[in-house]
């Protein structure tokens, strides 16, 4: 590079990545051959519009390009073209999660989603999010002394509320998910029931968590999480979901959720980051990555059995995930997230602190750490490896 002083910096992050271990939940490693699309001349395209309807001239690849990917995501989980779209646009997650409240929510309509300290997602209506701001937050949580999920308490909200959508799937929730009742609350409330599946699309991808495509009308997910791919976002759309526009027309969710994200919130789409999804979605779609999704959760059991084993208070008990959730404050006992995190950071192991349900201290300085085996998984580790990295967090939490 001409640029030593961006190349010193590019060299300098590739060694802190490769010298440190990191149990980041939404994080992972991505292939050579994403990171080549992703430094691809694509960049250099604009293609406003969407294949075979752009407004630029010279698409012939990105039309292929965008299509290949569209193809690619509704094959990776398993869905056929006559029942769902899916828009491979959206810049990352959270403008994905705001187009289709553009596209389906009307303004200052209530949206149900899970509040920030049970593990919900600051899209989900959070009133510092513009989602929380534009429309209204019904928020739910987890029960207090299980800390999973309570349907019947869902239920109960949700038939005083009657919220328009109802949002599923979270940033930091280590259970799986039930969608089929979902469904139901949202079917007795006549709501959109749309998953966000960030964290664990590509568990769903590789069989080893629940899809929720039987389920739910819409499905959003970043593309760089568990799924292994560059930073970006899927929008998957049921065809046969339509809403009465102001002029009496049926449209179908799809159409609307297209317009929303172009020309409603975005102009060109990044070509070379569509180009980059693609492969991560061949990429997903092969023996080998069941067999990372497998080891991820593996992983994931040892490790939480592991720090339990060693005095760890677990939240819920367990995962049934990549994703832990530990509590380290202890009602006391213990220390905060932000302690917890900077103590591992001294010894290589980059966690982040996190709210934990029914917080009582800040979420500056929260009661917990969150962790994740994904990135770990895909740099190979095992059972083994985990009962060591157990053993190091716990000497670690303990100097
Ligand atoms: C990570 C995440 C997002 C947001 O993704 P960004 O790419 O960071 O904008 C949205 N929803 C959930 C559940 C997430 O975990």
């Amino acid at each position: 590079m001409k640029d030593k002083q961006i190349e010193k910096l590019i060299k300098a992050e590739e060694e802190r990545q490769e010298k440190t271990i990191s149990l980041i939940a939404s994080e992972n490693y991505v292939s050579d051959d994403v990171l080549t699309a992703l430094g691809s001349k694509f960049t250099n395209k604009y293609s406003e519009g969407y294949p075979g309807k752009r407004y630029y001239k010279g698409q012939t690849f990105t039309d292929e390009v965008e299509n290949l990917c569209q193809e690619r995501a509704l094959k990776l989980f398993k869905l056929s073209p006559e029942k769902w779209s899916v828009n491979v646009q959206p810049l990352s997650g959270s403008p994905a999660n705001l187009a289709v409240y553009v596209a389906l929510v009307p303004l200052g309509e209530k949206v149900m989603g899970m509040s920030l300290d049970h593990g919900g997602h600051l899209t989900h209506g959070h009133k510092v999010s513009v989602t929380g701001k534009f429309w209204h937050q019904i928020p739910y949580g987890v029960n207090k002394d299980t800390e999973v999920i309570d349907y019947d308490e869902i239920k109960k909200i949700a038939l005083e509320e009657k919220p328009k959508m109802i949002i599923a799937g979270y940033t930091a929730y280590p259970r799986i998910v039930d969608f089929k009742k979902f469904r139901e609350i949202a079917d007795d409330n006549n709501a959109i029931l749309m998953v966000d599946m960030s964290h664990f699309a590509g568990l769903v991808a590789g069989e080893a968590y629940p899809s929720p495509f039987e389920y739910a009308d819409i499905v959003t997910t970043t593309t760089h999480k568990t799924l292994r791919g560059p930073r970006s976002a899927l929008i998957f759309a049921r065809k046969d979901k339509t809403q009465t526009s102001a002029k009496g027309n049926e449209v179908s969710f799809a159409d609307l959720i297209d317009k929303a994200v172009f020309p409603g919130l975005q102009g060109g789409p990044h070509m070379n980051q569509i180009a980059a999804v693609a492969v991560a979605l061949k990429e997903a779609d092969t023996p080998e990555f069941k067999k990372y999704a497998e080891q991820v959760i593996k992983n994931a059991h040892t490790l939480t059995d592991e720090l339990k084993k060693l005095g760890w208070k677990i939240i819920s008990g367990g995962t049934d995930s990549h994703l832990i959730l530990v509590d380290t404050f202890m009602g006391g006992e213990g220390m905060s997230g932000a302690e917890a995190s900077d103590k591992l950071e001294k010894e290589g192991i980059i966690v982040n602190k996190n709210t934990i349900p029914n917080e009582t201290r800040s979420p500056m300085d929260p009661s917990g750490i969150r962790l994740g085996t994904a990135g770990e998984t895909t740099r190979g580790a095992k059972e083994k490896d985990m009962v060591n990295l157990a053993k190091r967090i716990d000497e670690a939490l303990r100097k």
